[in-house]
């Protein structure tokens, strides 16, 4: 308005800006005394209006103009003021609400983290430790809330854990214990290896046996204490099914050392190693063969005697015998070489169950053995009317042998051919030189064996059942293994029943 109020008298356009801020004003009035000096200042711009231009009506115009400016400042400045004194208030109220606030919360932030993350550390702490079968771990929350629920349902679980561990574990130690006393009062030496070969358990006899402590060993490699225990390794390593002989207390001791593989599921478990104490039995093992020993050398010396007279009595230079008489001789004359076969049979068997069997090891032509034993057995084989036929490898080499226990052996297999043979058969014998041994056969083409048997031909006293010559003692066979076996060679026989059989062995070359 003031500056429209200068431009008035050189501008006609300055009334309208004027009048246009005057209405504005007359709509705006605030102020105590604005009232009064905006209609004054209406008043004189009317007689301004009217061309009343004298500086007496500007003075007055103007003065009411900044009258009302005057009034508008002092307004605001009170307006200011105010605010000024209303935001100091605010700022006053709000530090302290500020600090109430901080006062509250400071202890709140300090224990709140507390309260939630303690239960969840202690909950923590409790799984791992149940986790580690830590099953007498209890978590103590004395607060009532969900974290106490929880703490509460925690440790029923583990007392429940802990009852089902407990009934569990004792039972198993229960069971685990009664085991160990049943195997450890055993007469038998036991010795458990796990599936890797390590040492899981060893009983009191094994372990003064072997001179071991099951402390000391178990749960060790048993290929490494084998290193330093030679009976260990020797029970570890055998495959043979003689005895094993213990010298304790100045006393041999005799052990059948079995070993049986343990499995479970059809898993391997491991193995067990039992030494069973024979000696008892190996002592009357020992006195009846003795027994047979005496027996068979006693009979021996009468029945030569025996034989003697007999081939005596049937010669007709001593005197004539009738018909009769010559049959009975005759029959005595074959028991008493029944007899003497027994009672040799016998002999070696001994000689062989005590170790005292004497081999005279020399280089000998296969051939000589083979004809001195068909000799031997001609008269049996003519009496049967069986002819014997021998086939072998020109130039044959010398075989390393004993010359009388491998014509034992070969008089042996042709008599059981004989034996077991029908009339007017034949049998076939085979020499054949080999790489590093000759290979003697006797085949017949007799009754042959029954598959079944054959495993057990050259066991001792092993007599087929039903057998025709119900004379024979079952030791034929079985000491001519040992006579062949100790001369380094081997026997095997291959038979189809009603077909016939053949016997092999094989000698080592010179
Ligand atoms: P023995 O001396 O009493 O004949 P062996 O040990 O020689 O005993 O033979 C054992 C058993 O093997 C005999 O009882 C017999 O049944 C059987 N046997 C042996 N040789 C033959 C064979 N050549 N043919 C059929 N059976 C045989």
């Amino acid at each position: 308005m003031s500056n429209a109020l200068n431009d008035i008298k050189k501008d006609t356009g300055a009334i309208d800006i004027f009048e246009k801020n005057l209405v504005a004003q007359e709509h705006n009035i605030t102020e105590i005394g604005e009232g009064v000096a905006t209609a004054r200042l209406r008043n004189y711009f009317e007689q301004l209006k009217t061309g009343d231009h004298s500086d007496t009506l500007y003075y007055k115009v103007n003065k009411d103009i900044y009258r009302i400016y005057r009034l508008n400042q002092a307004a605001l400045e009170r307006k200011n003021a105010n605010a000024l004194s209303t935001a100091g208030n605010a700022r006053y109220w709000l530090t302290i609400l500020a600090t109430i606030i901080i006062l509250i919360s400071f202890p709140l932030l300090i224990n709140f983290p507390g309260y939630v993350a303690n239960p969840i550390r202690l909950l923590t702490e409790g799984i791992k430790d149940v986790a580690e079968k830590k099953y007498d771990k209890r978590i103590h929350l004395d607060s009532k809330d969900e974290f106490g629920e929880m703490a509460q349902a925690f440790n029923v679980m583990a007392a429940k854990l802990y009852e089902y561990e407990h009934s569990n574990i004792s039972k198993l130690m229960f069971e685990k214990k009664r085991v160990e006393t049943i195997i450890n009062q055993l007469e038998d030496a036991v010795i458990g290896i796990d599936s890797v070969g390590k040492i899981l358990f060893i009983n009191h006899k094994a372990e003064s046996l072997l001179n071991l402590r099951e402390e000391a060993v178990v749960g060790k490699p048993s290929a490494d204490v084998a290193l330093h225990n030679d009976l260990l390794r020797t029970v570890l390593m055998r495959k043979a099914k003689q005895p094993l002989t213990i010298i304790t207390e100045k006393k041999e001791h005799y052990f059948f050392v079995d070993s049986r593989a343990v499995y479970s599921d059809k898993k391997s478990m491991g193995e067990v190693f039992t030494l069973k104490d024979i000696t008892p039995f190996k002592e009357l093992d020992l006195s009846k063969t003795n027994m047979l020993a005496t027996i068979s050398h006693e009979l021996k010396t009468p029945i030569s005697a025996i034989k003697m007279s007999t081939q005596l009595i049937s010669d007709d230079r001593v005197g004539n015998l009738n018909i009769e008489q010559k049959e009975l001789v005759k029959n005595i004359q074959e028991d008493t070489e029944r007899l003497l076969r027994l009672t040799a049979e016998l002999l070696n068997m001994t000689q062989l169950e005590t170790g005292n069997i004497q081999l005279k090891i020399q280089a000998v032509d296969p051939q000589e053995i083979v004809t001195n034993s068909i000799q031997a057995i001609q008269v049996q084989a003519d009496q049967k009317n069986i002819h014997i036929e021998l086939h072998r490898t020109p130039n044959l080499p010398n075989v390393l042998a004993d010359p009388d226990k491998t014509s034992w052996v070969m008089i042996n297999l042709l008599t059981n051919a004989i034996k077991y043979s029908r009339e007017n058969s034949k049998i076939i014998i085979n020499i054949i030189s080999g790489h590093d041994q000759v290979q003697f056969s006797v085949q017949d083409l007799g009754i042959g064996i029954e598959q079944q048997y054959l495993s057990k031909i050259f066991d001792r006293y092993f007599k087929i059942p039903n057998s025709l010559h119900k004379s024979s003692t079952g030791l034929g066979l079985a000491i001519s293994k040992e006579f062949i076996e100790a001369q380094g060679g081997h026997i095997e026989v291959k038979s189809l029943f009603q077909q016939g059989s053949t016997f092999t062995f094989s000698l080592p070359l010179a």
